[in-house]
């Protein structure tokens, strides 16, 4: 089974439960507060492709001054 991270609804507190494949985390309770049916998060997993910012890629080619 596949670990799945949540986040509490009341409380914001954030936690990972082993969850059945495709679980939607219905009737898990905030390890914190005891909140029910917390917030699914996106896998960590799966979204590690790529970067987060572009890069301008700078240096590489000339630019030259004056830009504009
Ligand atoms: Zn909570």
């Amino acid at each position: 089974m596949p670990i799945y991270e949540f986040r509490c609804r009341g409380c914001g507190f954030r936690f990972e439960a082993l969850r059945p494949l495709g679980d939607t985390g219905v009737g898990l309770e905030c390890p914190s507060c005891g909140a029910k049916d917390p917030e699914k998060q996106l896998s960590v997993f799966a979204a590690s492709a790529g970067g987060g910012s572009r890069s301008t890629g700078s240096g590489s080619s000339s630019c030259g001054s004056g830009f504009g």
